[in-house]
């Protein structure tokens, strides 16, 4: 127990060797190692060998887990600007009017930028193809975005799209532009969405200063990571040799897409200038940040004319190949109660300083510490496992098939999974967790010196929004929170305004980006491995478990209240929303539900007559606050009861009244179990409409948004289609699963499914 004088290493002695234990230095050092090679999937057998040995000399018992997964590595690319030529004799010919280049720079400077040792740019799970087509600027190709372009008549069928990132997953534009009849896409990194540290602001370019690197290239998947993450060929079971598998149609595009940066971008912008409405013709969506108007982009939505037309050409091989996970185990004094802590190891590029290595050099520091603890004599109440994950970039592959493999044991054991991807790639701490876990992030920060202090001894806490999210995807935790119901968080230290611009999945995020300009001196990792540190610590070493369950109750409880905001939105045609006086992230959220994004067009002639299944919808929603509230006074109880036998553990109780310890032991074991079953009481057998793997009731990642997370998600889709007999289905679903969760964890229940 925690100060407890019969065990070699205290709580607060085991705190303080996780605080102290962890160094800038060591981080550097585990950087310089990942960043020094590549690490695509598959293709990092010597880098998992390397953990696995280094866990081992922390002393953590370790091993490797592969997986047989299909994915795909480039062969071949092309992207030119054709432009039809008449000749004198009245023949005509096909000029090559640019040739795209495809290549980053090579930076002397940053020796992993150098050409011979870097990956082409590719998009995983990209269909191979050789399109020849005019085309058309999509915006960010969001599906709101598709929409505008319908209603504004915009052909694009047979049309090659080219789009910005950002807003949502890139393998979503694919899956709409595909939807839709299109042939190819071109994603590009537009500098406009770079914040005040860009080129066009006068500000010096990397490796001279902050601001983008012109030739950078953000690769990356483009699964269609809303319908299932994984080995696409395997969903829902895990990728062990020799196993059937399905077909990937559904999944993965079947157009072919490539990734350019802005240089390689230009030529075909220009050649859209003149040609079809504006971007300022649609709303503040589609000028939003753009960036290029000082190269002399006008940002003309196309199609291009039939005589200036793109090539698009991308061979890609798909293999079926090994990964390899790293499983490392510490083994706690109750068997049953599990503590999972991961990190992806593999990367895009040969750099990956900051996605994902910053996260691998703070799980490493984390190992370690927690290592030197063992070593003091130090035991953990709850076992806790350590990962690091291949095959995250092409779509959460290492960690998805390896939840779907031991399902059964983790959903009996797992009380926890704590991820960080991008430990640090800027100074600005985010979080996004299950609610239960809420109270321990906020826990955590409170304990960790912020490395930018702008008064003496500011902690995390102090200089943080407190901000913590949804969980949407985007990393590991997705087949623990949304497919096992495991609580789950992800934390790191992120980009902020003023911040160097971080160059995601390009070659520039190396260890000199990192050493330079993310994290000189490596002290945001140091902050990061003590944050992780003492949230496992906190979770896997306190008597009862570290959940309120009150939180999870709040939280449901203003779910609801957005699908009532939602439904009034949707009734009130007189509620034009004001897009200008929104955060990003509310618009990004709002644009990625096209019900209510049609308020942000510019025509407000889509006017919604309220239907009387509408308004009667409303009252179904009454149900789910009742149940709610049972749920709530439930939780009040349990964490009463959590916080009572918590004061009895501290009370002394002489030795020879033995059979009193052995009854509160049981009790905070009944009580521990409540909580741990908690979040897996959400989860339904069948899944979600449109795609089964995902059985998160309350969380999953927006059918259009992939990151950014939705609420309810089989309810707020059926609203969204106004299908109101499949929203009451969802409404009787969501109670069930709130009222079983409320029996379960009443005193007298016991958990049922
Ligand atoms: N984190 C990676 C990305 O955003 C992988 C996400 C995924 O495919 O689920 O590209
Ligand atoms: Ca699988
Ligand atoms: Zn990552
Ligand atoms: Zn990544």
């Amino acid at each position: 127990w925690p100060g407890c004088k019969h065990r070699n290493v205290t709580y607060d002695q085991l705190r303080r060797i996780l605080l102290d234990t962890p160094s800038s230095e060591k981080a550097e050092e585990w950087s310089r190692y990942y960043t020094s090679g590549p690490h695509l999937a598959g293709k990092n057998l010597s880098q998992a060998v390397w953990t696995k040995d280094k866990w081992e000399e922390f002393g953590v018992r370790s091993e490797i887990v592969p997986y047989d997964v299909y994915i795909n590595y480039p062969v071949d690319h092309r992207l030119a600007l054709l432009e039809k030529k008449e000749e004198s004799d009245g023949a005509s010919s096909w000029k090559v009017a640019f040739e795209a280049s495809l290549t980053e720079d090579a930076i002397d400077e940053d020796p992993t930028s150098d050409l011979n040792d870097r990956i082409p740019t590719f998009h995983g799970y990209s269909a191979s193809g050789n399109v020849t087509a005019p085309v058309v600027y999509v915006n960010f190709g969001t599906f709101q975005d598709f929409e505008d372009l319908i209603k504004a008549n915009i052909s694009l069928a047979g049309k090659i799209a080219i789009a910005r990132y950002g807003g949502i997953f890139r393998g979503l534009k694919v899956k709409r532009a595909q939807e839709l009849g299109m042939l190819g896409v071109i994603l590009y990194s537009d500098p406009g969405d770079d914040g005040d540290n860009t080129e066009a602001n006068g500000v010096a370019t990397y490796p001279d200063g902050p601001a983008r690197q012109p030739s950078s290239v953000q690769r990356g998947s483009t699964q269609f990571l809303s319908v299932a993450p994984g080995d696409p060929t395997t969903p829902g079971y895990p990728s062990k040799p020799g196993v059937p598998r399905q077909p990937v149609d559904g999944a993965i595009p079947s157009i072919p897409s490539i990734p350019i940066s802005y240089l390689d971008a230009l030529p075909i912008l220009k050649a859209l200038n003149g040609h079809g409405p504006k971007a300022d013709d649609f709303n503040q969506w589609w000028t939003r940040n753009t960036g290029l108007h000082y190269k002399g982009v006008e940002y003309n939505i196309g199609p291009t004319p039939d005589d200036l037309v793109v090539n698009l050409y991308n061979q890609q091989e798909y293999v079926i190949t090994p990964l390899w996970n790293v499983i490392g185990v510490i083994n706690g004094t109750i068997p049953d109660e599990v503590i999972i802590v991961g990190n992806h190891r593999d990367a895009w590029i040969a750099g990956g300083a900051g996605d994902p290595n910053s996260g691998s050099a703070v799980i490493n520091e984390v190992i370690r510490s927690f290592g030197e603890a063992v070593r003091q004599g130090w035991k953990p109440l709850r076992t806790i496992v350590f990962a690091s994950w291949d095959g995250e970039e092409y779509g959460l592959v290492g960690s998805t098939e390896w939840v779907e493999e031991y399902l059964p044991w983790i959903s009996k054991a797992n009380v926890a999974y704590l991820n960080v991807d991008v430990g640090t790639s800027g100074h600005h701490f985010k979080a996004s967790a299950s609610p239960l876990l809420d109270n321990v992030i906020y826990a955590a920060t409170k304990s960790v010196l912020s490395p930018n202090q702008t008064v003496l001894g500011q902690t995390v806490y102090d200089v943080w929004n407190r901000r913590i999210t949804t969980m949407g995807s985007g990393s590991d935790f997705t087949a623990f929170q949304d497919f096992a119901g495991v609580p789950s968080l992800d934390v790191g230290f992120g980009p902020s305004p003023g911040d160097a611009v971080y160059h995601y999945h390009s070659n520039y995020d190396s260890f000199h980006w990192m050493e330079k300009f993310g994290d000189s001196g490596f002290v945001y990792h140091r902050a990061m491995a003590q944050i992780m540190s003492l949230i496992t610590a906190q979770v896997a070493d306190l008597p009862l478990v570290s959940f309120k369950a009150k939180d999870y109750a709040d939280a449901l409880g203003n779910y609801v209240k957005k699908v009532e905001d939602k439904l009034e939105e949707a009734l009130s045609p007189s509620s034009v929303l004001k897009a200008s006086a929104m955060s990003d992230e509310a618009i990004i959220e709002l644009r990625a539900s096209h019900r209510e994004t049609s308020k942000l067009s510019n025509d407000n002639n889509d006017k919604r007559i309220p239907s009387h299944d509408a308004l009667a919808f409303k009252d179904a929603l009454g149900k789910l606050y009742k149940a709610v509230l049972k749920l709530k006074v439930a939780s009040l109880e349990l964490d009463q009861r959590a916080k009572e036998l918590e004061s009895r553990i501290h009370q002394h109780i002489p030795w020879w009244k033995w059979p009193k310890w052995i009854r509160l032991g049981l009790e905070i074991r009944r009580v521990n179990t409540k909580y741990k079953y908690l979040e897996r009481d959400f989860l339904h057998a069948e899944g979600l409409d449109s795609r089964p793997w995902f059985k998160h009731v309350v969380f999953a990642p927006g059918l259009w948004t992939g990151y950014a997370g939705a609420v309810f998600p089989g309810l707020v889709e059926s609203i969204d289609t106004e299908d109101w007999t499949n929203a009451r289905r969802w409404v009787d679903i969501i109670e069930g699963r709130i009222l079983t969760a409320t029996k379960n964890l009443e005193a007298s229940g016991h958990h049922e499914e």
